[in-house]
Parts: structure tokens; sequence; C-alpha cells
């Protein structure tokens, strides 16, 4: 063990040999330095040992102090570039009123596409969108003898739900137990804890509420913890439950656009984009057993997850989709002049204006352009309303990626009947 050399160090490459050294593990450093010469070793370090510039990722916003719960080993930071689409009227539950969305990406045209859709939609005179249920989920799973026993720890919990009710809300002033949905395979119990989070996404405090409600299971019952987290929660992971139980907000938007606007904005016509959508988007999922029914909602999703410090891993469920589209007649008799309705459904939109990576200098600043940064008032309204313009973004990247699909055809059809 080295003497200490350093009660503070302040020399990123003296720092560095020391870990080359082995005098000091790259965890360590922020035990030797403060945080902006740790992370700025740390770049001198893995500069020396491969064939990288790190000059721009040490080239960042924020305060390497302020990010400590957001990452370990700090290095610097990744950056994306960020865009914008809108405005855009959205008639929500929470969200009410004209929107720009930000939207960061590496992806060419998905903010030009977005914003055609939304075009379409603020000419239509906007989208409606509603939260329609709204769970943050954490699922443990117990051991138990057998089935006998896992009945019984079920009907245990039945019974009990206020016991694990206070047990989990003493952990959090914001959040509330809302369900405890058990589910027995064989010799181990889940119990799918369900929380209203708030305005956070909700999932350290959903797992530290049912870390102590499971105390509780474990003194009160035979059955043992073995996870905390079983999978049925189902987090980061492509799973049905999400699909049809819903997890974070559970939230659609919807549009009647004109005939006209169809034309003229997208270039198509609504019985084209019907068809699209129902060969492509419904039909073709089908067969693939896709669990999104949908063109790219996850465009929009992660875009908007990179924008606004969302947990990007969660793009996995929060893209979980169905769009749909039909021709609605005026009622004026004249069945040849229909408008285009669409729909979008994200099942499970997990989206947070407080905690996480929301705070982040970038991403604060990107929850300011939707007015929605921090706790709403009542404390979810901004969580609500987040994810409602989402629903409408994702609503837009639909319109504008189906009408591309299916004006083309319609571009070779009209080459066909002009000849
Ligand atoms: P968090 O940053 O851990 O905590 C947010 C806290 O903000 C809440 O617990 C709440 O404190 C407080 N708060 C203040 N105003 C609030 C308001 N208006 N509404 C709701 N809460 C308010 O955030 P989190 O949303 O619980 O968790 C998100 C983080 O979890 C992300 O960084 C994500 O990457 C990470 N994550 C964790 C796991 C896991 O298994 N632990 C899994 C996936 C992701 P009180 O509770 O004291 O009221």
């Amino acid at each position: 063990m080295a003497a200490p050399e350093d009660a503070r160090m302040t020399d990123p490459a003296d720092l560095a040999r020391r870990v080359r050294e082995g005098d000091i593990r790259l965890y360590e450093l922020e035990e030797h330095a403060d945080p902006e010469t740790a992370a700025a070793a740390r770049r001198h370090l893995v500069e020396s040992e491969t064939d990288a510039d790190l000059d721009t990722v040490g080239d960042y916003a924020f305060a390497a102090e302020d990010v400590d719960a957001n990452v370990e080993n700090l290095l610097g930071a990744a950056q994306v570039p960020m865009g914008v689409a809108g405005p855009v009227t959205v008639g929500g539950s929470a969200a009410d009123g004209q929107y720009y969305l930000p939207l960061a990406t590496t992806e060419g045209a998905l903010v030009a596409s977005v914003n055609r859709g939304l075009s379409a939609i603020r000419a239509a005179g906007g989208a409606t969108a509603r939260v329609t249920d709204s769970g943050m989920a954490r699922a443990p799973v117990f051991r138990v003898r057998d089935v006998a026993e896992a009945q019984a720890v079920v009907e245990w919990v039945r019974e009990h739900t206020a016991d694990l009710r206070a047990a989990a809300e003493s952990t959090t002033s914001h959040g509330e137990l809302l369900a405890v949905d058990p589910y027995v395979v064989g010799d181990s119990v889940f119990l799918r804890f369900v929380y209203d989070t708030k305005d956070a996404m909700g999932m350290n405090m959903a797992t530290i509420a049912t870390g102590e409600a499971a105390e509780v299971v474990e003194r009160e019952t035979p059955a043992d913890l073995v996870a905390l987290s079983g999978n049925l929660c189902t987090d980061k992971k492509p799973a049905a439950i999400n699909a049809v139980e819903g997890r974070g907000r559970t939230v659609s938007a919807d549009v009647v656009l004109p005939r006209e606007y169809v034309e003229e904005t997208l270039k198509t016509t609504p019985e084209a984009m019907v068809e699209g959508n129902t060969r492509k988007n419904l039909v073709g999922s089908a067969k693939a057993a896709s669990l999104g029914f949908n063109a790219h909602a996850a465009n929009t999703v992660a875009a908007v997850f990179l924008a606004t410090g969302q947990d990007a891993a969660q793009v996995v469920e929060g893209a979980n989709a169905i769009t749909t589209m039909e021709v609605r007649e005026r009622g004026d008799g004249d069945d040849t002049d229909g408008d285009l309705y669409a729909s979008v459904s994200l099942a499970s939109l997990e989206v947070g204006t407080v905690g996480g990576g929301t705070g982040l200098p970038t991403q604060s600043a990107a929850l300011d352009v939707l007015g929605l940064g921090g706790g709403g008032d009542p404390p979810g309204a901004n969580a609500d309303a987040l994810a409602e313009v989402i629903a409408v973004g994702a609503l837009a990247g639909e319109l504008s990626l189906v009408a591309a699909f299916t004006s083309r055809h319609l571009a070779s059809a009209h080459a066909e009947l002009g000849r």
C-alpha cells in the first residue's frame, strides 16, 4: 500500500499513474481527488491505454459532483444531438395547450418525420390524449414449500394488504400502494406490487417500498424472499404482462385528420393510410408475433427519453404500442370524402419529471421546453402530461411513416394511371 501521498490529489496524470500501478482502483479515484479531477484521471488513464482522444468526452455541462447518483466511474459525457418538433396542440387530461417536442437522436429524418406528423395534427386543431391507467410495478418472488403453502401465503396477502400498504408507504412521502397481485407457479409465489409514484418514474421508489413490505411477508408467513424483482414486474424486458396490465403510464392519443390535410400534408389518402396501417402494423406485426403493433413508436419514445432524462432501457416497454387507423365518414351522404381517424396506444410508458436523470442540465432544459420540469400540481400531473405529449409525438411519427410508405404506393399508382 502506497504512502498517503495524496490527502487530496490534483494532478490527473499522477492519479492515472497510481491506478496503473495498482495503488488505487478505478472506482476509488473520488476518494483521492475531487470528482472533476477523478474523471480527468480516468480519461487520462483510458487515453493512455487505448487509441482514444477523450477531449470531447470531457467537455460536459454538468458538475461531476452532481452525477454521482447517475453514474459510476465517471469518464465524461456522451452528447446526442437534440432537435425540436412542433408546436402541437395537445388536449389531454393533464397536458393542455401547445407543446414543442424535444427529440434527441442521431437518426437523420426522425425529427423531420415527427414534425411532419405534428404539422398535420396541428392543421387539424390538435390531438386528444389521455392517461387511462397508471402504476409502477415491482414483483418480488418468494420460495414456499408447495402449492398448498403458496395458497396460504396468497390468502394471507389478500387479507393483509393494508399491513403491506402501511409498510410500503412508510418509505416514501409520495408513493401510494395501489394493489398487490399474487401469481403462483408451483413453489414460487410472485407478488406484483403496483404503486402510484406521482411525478417519479418510480422504479427506485417502488423497489424500496416493496423491500419493506417483503420483510412483513417474510415475518408473517412461511414465504422466503428469493429476489426483490422476480421478473413479473416486468422491467426492461419485452413482456406481455406490460402490454396487457400496463406499467408506468398507459396512454392513448388520437386525431381525426380531414381528408384535405392527409392529401396536402401527408401526400396520400385516408384509404391508403388505412390499408397501409392494416397490412403493415396489424397483419405484419401479427404474423411476426410482435408485441408492438406499430410502425416506429420506439423512435419517438427513445428520442424524448434521451432528451428529457428518462431511463433509456425502458424504451423496451415504452414502445409497446398499437396504432389504429380508419376512415370516418362525414355523415353528409358522400362516402368518398371520409376523413382519417388515427390513434396510438402505449401500454407501458414509464416516465417521470423528477428523479433519475431528469435533473441534469440539458435534460431539465428539455423538460422546461415542455413546461413540465419538476413536481406537478397536483403531484403526478407533470408526468401524466409528459406521457400524453409523448403519445401525441408517437402518433405524429406513425402518421408520417405510414404516409411515407403509402404515398410511395400512391406515386407508383399515379405513374401507372397517368400513362
Ligand atoms: P428517484 O430519483 O430514486 O426518486 C425520486 C424521489 O423524488 C421520490 O422517491 C420522491 O421521494 C421524490 N419526489 C419529490 N417530488 C416528487 C413528486 N412530485 N412525485 C414523486 N416523487 C417525488 O426516482 P425513481 O423515479 O424512484 O427511480 C428512477 C431511477 O430508478 C432512475 O435513475 C432509474 O434509472 C432507476 N432504476 C432503478 C431500478 C431499481 O430496481 N431500483 C430499476 C430501473 C431503473 P419520496 O419517495 O421520499 O416521496
